[in-house]
Formats: structure tokens, sequence, C-alpha cells
């Protein structure tokens, strides 16, 4: 029997309407939960990003302040960017669309965000917190993944957990997101280092790819009736397309579904979540405000 596809977009509706229902109470307390959104360049994913976020604010009732910055803008105009937002107290998240030109430090624009605004849960501080299981920022597409999984009833207790990649965005935070004790997955974090990856894959009752490696993980590698989470978005190239290109996951999805027993798809699956967790991180800045 083919696997249950994961409908990550009504998933994801769900939780943005909790986000909503969440700022609305805000807002009754006189509270716009607000994110400033920057964006520096004109990288057409990344503006296609940043419009979705804005417009998932706007549904669930939240403020987007959308600042762009042209692509020669310096690393010192961003710091000292942040540094007054940091100061806003009308601003209670900042997210700065990555990836930034290359003569701007990506580490050092995300360790000038306060950690109490850091709604992608890229700093430091933030990433120190969720490895200690203190409170924090969580990652938005990790955290969406484990929120697919818990939404569909999939067992992460005692399961083995395969992740593939690990960036410090979506790899190496679901790995320790997954052996949390209220998970309580046994984890592998593969890499290009690995060696036999289908033998290790094999044996993964959940597995996640986060290669960025269109179709990379084929039938073969699979366990009959593993949850298959595919974090990819990949644009490939295709003229029959208006844009030009179609976007395809890590897996490919078409031989897998016949193995697994759930699968999600690309577009539809984690991507809708990323944007949904958002959401909640937003709120919950803005909560500590009450
Ligand atoms: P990244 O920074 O490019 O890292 C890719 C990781 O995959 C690296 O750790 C790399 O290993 C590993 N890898 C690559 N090829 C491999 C192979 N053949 N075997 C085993 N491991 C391999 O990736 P990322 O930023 O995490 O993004 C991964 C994918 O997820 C991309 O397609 C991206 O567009 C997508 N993404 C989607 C969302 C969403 O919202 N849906 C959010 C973020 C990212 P090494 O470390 O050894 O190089």
């Amino acid at each position: 029997m083919p696997a249950i596809i994961i409908d990550g977009r009504s998933i994801a509706l769900k939780v943005r309407e909790e986000a909503r229902v969440r700022a609305a109470a805000l807002r009754g307390r006189g509270i716009i939960p607000c994110l400033a959104v920057i964006l520096v360049g004109e990288d057409p994913a990344s503006i296609s990003y940043v419009t979705g976020k804005e417009k998932a604010l706007a549904e669930a009732g939240m403020e987007g302040r959308d600042i762009r910055l042209p692509e020669s803008a310096g690393e010192g105009e961003l710091l000292s960017l942040i540094g007054k937002l940091n100061e806003d107290k009308s601003v209670h998240g900042i997210l700065v669309q990555l990836p930034l030109p290359p003569h701007i430090s990506e580490d050092r624009v995300i360790t000038a965000i306060d950690p109490a605004k850091d709604v992608d849960g890229f700093h430091p501080v933030s990433v120190g917190n969720m490895v200690l299981g203190r409170r924090c920022f969580i990652p938005c597409t990790p955290n969406g993944v484990l929120r697919l999984l818990r939404e569909t009833g999939i067992n992460t207790q005692g399961s083995r957990a395969v992740v593939l990649g690990r960036s410090a965005i979506v790899g190496k935070p679901l790995s320790i997101l997954l052996a949390r004790r209220e998970v309580n997955a046994t984890v592998t974090l593969c890499h290009t280092g690995t060696k036999n990856l289908g033998e290790i894959t094999r044996q993964a009752e959940i597995l996640i790819a986060a290669c960025g490696k269109p179709g990379m993980v084929s039938a073969d590698m699979i366990k009959p009736g593993a949850a298959v989470i595919d974090v990819g978005v990949n644009r490939i190239s295709d003229p029959s397309k208006k844009s030009g290109f179609r976007l395809a996951g890590d897996v490919d999805f078409r031989a897998v579904r016949e193995k697994a027993g759930w699968i999600t798809p690309v577009p539809g699956g984690v991507g809708p979540m990323t944007i949904a967790m958002l959401m909640l991180n937003v709120v919950e800045a803005a909560e500590v405000w009450v």
C-alpha cells in the first residue's frame, strides 16, 4: 500500500490559527505582535520567502515591519539597524533573511540580535539553551518537523531516527530535539563523511532528509513502513513552467511513496510548517510583555 501523504499545508493552517487566536488575545491587551523582517539584496528565492512570511503575519493579525536594504549595504549599517530594533519596544521579533551577501558576516549579524527577539532561534544563546533543554526559541524548520510528527501521530518514543544533513539550521538542531526525553528517539546524524549511508537509512523508522540534493533518497534506502520527512527544497530548471523551474525535495517521492508508511510532499510538506512555527515564535516573543 502506498504511504500516507502528510498534508503539511493543513497542519500548518491549524498552527497558524493557534497563532492568530493568541495574537488576538494580545491585541485585546493593547499589544500588537510585531516582527521586523530584514532583507538585504534581491535574491528571488529570499524575496518569495519574505513575502510569504509577511502574508502569514498579516493573516495572523500581526505586524510585519518590512525592511529592505540594497545588496551594497554594509555590515555596519545592518548591525546598527539591528541595534535600534533591539531597543524598539514595539518590535518583538527580528528576522534577518539568509543568506546574506558574502561581504557581510552572518555570524556577527545573528549574534547582534537580542536573544529575546531571536525568533529564528539561530543566536548562540538560543542554540545553547536548546541543547540544554531550557526555554528558548526553537528554529522553525526543525520545530515544524517535530510538530508534523506529533500531529500525524507517528510514534517517536523508542524509535530509530536518522537525520541526513548536519546544517546549523536544520539537521543539527533536529538531531538534538529528536533525542529530547519527551520525543525519545534514538538518533543517528549523517553527512558527507558517513559510510554505507543506505545501511544506516534502512534502519530508520523515521528518516529526515535535509541535504539539498534533489531525489538523493531512493526507495532502496528506506525501511518498509518508515516515516519519511523531506525537508529539501531544490529548484529544478523546467522550461514548461512559467517560472522556469519546479521544486523538488531530497527524496525520490514517487518511488519512496511505494515503500514508506508516511511521506511529506514537496511542496506542501515541511515548507508551510516553517512559516507556521515562525508565527508561533513571534506570538511567544510578544507574550513576554503581558
Ligand atoms: P546545507 O547547509 O546545504 O547542508 C546540507 C547538509 O547535507 C550538509 O550537512 C551535508 O553534509 C549534507 N549532505 C549533502 N549531501 C549529502 C550526501 N550525499 N550524503 C549525506 N549527507 C549529505 O543544508 P540546509 O540549509 O540544512 O538545507 C537542506 C535542504 O533543506 C535544502 O534543500 C534547503 O533548501 C532545504 N530547507 C528547507 C526548509 C523548509 O522550510 N522546508 C528550510 C531550510 C532548508 P556535510 O556537512 O558533510 O557537507
